[in-house]
């Protein structure tokens, strides 16, 4: 078993999405949780990590960008 699933989505072109929000770049599932890194409609980058546990905090980098829907 591996802790670490760093699977590419090599299958998914990486394409900016058409004004519907965050695009979803990568996912990789650890045994603390899942960090999900998204492209916003900005295109800035953006990083979510959701924890295995119900009593985990969720975390969140990447700044905002002024002005735009999804992040600013
Ligand atoms: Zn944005």
């Amino acid at each position: 078993m591996s802790l670490i699933d760093h699977t590419p989505l090599t299958d998914r072109p990486a394409a900016p999405s058409a004004g519907n929000g965050p695009a979803e770049l990568s996912r990789h599932t650890t045994a603390e949780g899942t960090t999900v890194w998204l492209r916003c409609s900005c295109g800035r980058l953006r990083m979510v990590f959701t924890p295995e546990s119900p009593l985990g905090t969720p975390l969140f980098a990447g700044g905002r960008t002024a002005g735009c829907p999804d992040c600013g």
